[in-house]
């Protein structure tokens, strides 16, 4: 299936994507599949059924939550996160939600949404929903898959294969890294000017650049949300917010402490830390690909912006320091503008190249992989995108993305307490920095390497099927089964 950008960065809210993004997502659907099929003034009410790893450590997630306010006809990038909790209190009190925002049915969570652990036959996060009239037949049931990245498919999506193809005349239709590298270099682009090419096929050039200056512009609520909200994060765990102390210590520390030669990286830190204590705390945060890894691609991109001195510059593409190297290793003979705001479109239009190649190859799914599948992921997407702003070639890009992930292999998922919260946020600070690291090394060298990016995404895939599904967002295994919860 052809995917755009804008499928692996969404807006939604935290703490995880496949757990409170594509729930939501799925229970909106099969609400708005009810009133399609003019079947909304019958139903009295609804069941939902999460299986699997939603079963497991969907009640840490905030599934719960968001089959509810799904069903009320919320959208994870619509929903005003600080209108949640009143709407839980007024419809637990009750017993009653608004369908749609429009039918009142009953609703008692004990006995109409329900945590089942073992799995639907195609994925781990399998969810069920069943409509039923006022004698308690059923009218309609549908079961949907959550597979990673806020991504939902249905039984019928699966039909014939799990990946239905579709007609989407992409000009650049790549389905392996090696192919991606080579229809840049037949054509002489730069993987995020292919990106932009593939992407006119879903929108306008003034939607895509505009689209993504906006993810952007969440990112950076989200971090400057992150350093303000000062307290401790709802779960049970007491795990207290530590952006805020971070943020007031480093910026009280003058510039000239930045000539520490490891100043930057408690920047990095924070970056990544702020958005993933807003993830934890179920705020407004952008998947990338996933919420549980959705700091790392935004604190990687703050250190470019703040950091990288081409980054502020608005200059002629072939006068900035890193446009002229790649542009002469690729004998390309531009003479156009970049701003600052070219670049981060371009950052992200990278980033989003190199997931597309996990999501199509492997998968994002910390239920189907492991956190190789989210952390790995978003720092291999990172580190290849901070490689191409910088001024790397295609192999030293391909280079970033590989070493990224190869050193995030057989990582597993453990979440305490099924919480979003320990190793998970402090697992994003440690994947940017070593995005920013993967991608110093890649620009060090010429861009030849041994193993392919194509053969660590195979590589990833298959280490994630090895992998005890204790391992894969059950908060069955790891620190999870270790760490004593008092
Ligand atoms: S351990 Fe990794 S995959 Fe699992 S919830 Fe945390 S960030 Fe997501």
């Amino acid at each position: 299936m052809a995917i755009s950008v804008f499928e692996l960065f969404k807006i939604g809210i935290g703490p995880s994507s496949s757990h409170t993004v594509g729930p939501m997502r799925a229970a909106l659907k099969f609400a708005t599949s009810l009133q399609a099929g003019k079947l909304l003034a019958q139903t009295q009410t609804i069941k939902a059924e999460l299986f699997g790893s939603l079963g497991a450590t969907g009640k840490g997630h905030g599934s719960d939550k968001a089959v509810i306010l799904g069903l009320e006809g919320e959208a994870p990038e619509q929903i005003d996160p600080t209108s949640i909790e009143t709407r839980l209190t007024r419809i637990r009190t009750q017993g009653q939600l608004f369908l749609l925002g429009k039918k009142a049915i009953a609703f008692c969570e004990p006995e109409h949404l329900l945590f089942h652990w073992q799995n639907l036959p195609f994925h781990p996060n399998g969810m069920r929903f069943s409509a039923y009239n006022t004698a308690y037949e059923a009218i309609a049931t549908q079961v949907y898959y959550s597979v990673g990245g806020g991504f939902i498919i249905n039984e019928e999506d699966i039909r014939g294969g799990p990946i239905q193809p579709d007609d989407i005349p992409l000009p650049y239709r790549f389905r392996s890294a090696a192919q991606l590298i080579e229809l840049c270099e037949q054509n002489n682009l730069s993987i995020s000017q292919l990106m932009w090419e593939n992407e006119k096929c879903w929108h306008s050039e003034e939607e895509v650049r505009q689209g993504l200056l906006h993810i952007w512009e969440v990112m950076q609520a989200c971090v400057r949300n992150g350093w303000k909200h000062e307290g401790i994060l709802p779960g049970g765990l007491k795990v207290k917010r530590r952006a805020p102390a971070l943020y007031r210590q480093l910026s009280a520390q003058p510039e000239s402490s930045l000539d520490d030669p490891l100043a930057i990286i408690d920047w990095v830190n924070l970056y990544a830390i702020a958005v993933n204590e807003e993830n934890a705390a179920g705020g407004r945060v952008v998947t990338a690909p996933t919420n549980g890894a959705a700091g790392i691609i935004p604190a990687v991109l703050h250190y470019y912006d703040r950091f990288c001195s081409d980054a502020k510059k608005d200059v002629p593409l072939a006068q900035t320091k890193a446009e002229g190297r790649r542009q002469k290793a690729e004998g390309i003979d531009a003479d156009t503008q970049t701003t600052r705001s070219d670049r981060i479109v371009s950052f992200l239009l990278t980033a989003g190249a190199i997931g597309i190649l996990y999501k199509e190859n492997a998968s994002i799914s910390g239920a189907d992989v492991g956190c190789q599948g989210e952390v790995g992921v978003a720092c291999s997407m990172a580190a290849g995108a901070l490689t191409e702003v910088l001024g790397g070639t295609l192999k030293q890009v391909e280079n970033a993305a590989e070493i990224a992930m190869e050193h995030h292999l057989g990582l597993t998922c453990d979440p305490v307490g099924g919480l979003v919260q320990i190793p998970c946020i402090e697992r994003n600070a440690m994947g940017a920095i070593k995005a920013i690291n993967a991608s110093r090394i890649a620009l060090r060298g010429d861009g030849r390497h041994i193993v392919s990016l194509d053969k660590v995404i195979a590589t990833m895939r298959m280490t994630g099927a090895d992998m005890h599904s204790k391992y894969k967002e059950t908060a069955r295994g790891g620190l999870a089964a270790n760490v004593i919860q008092c």
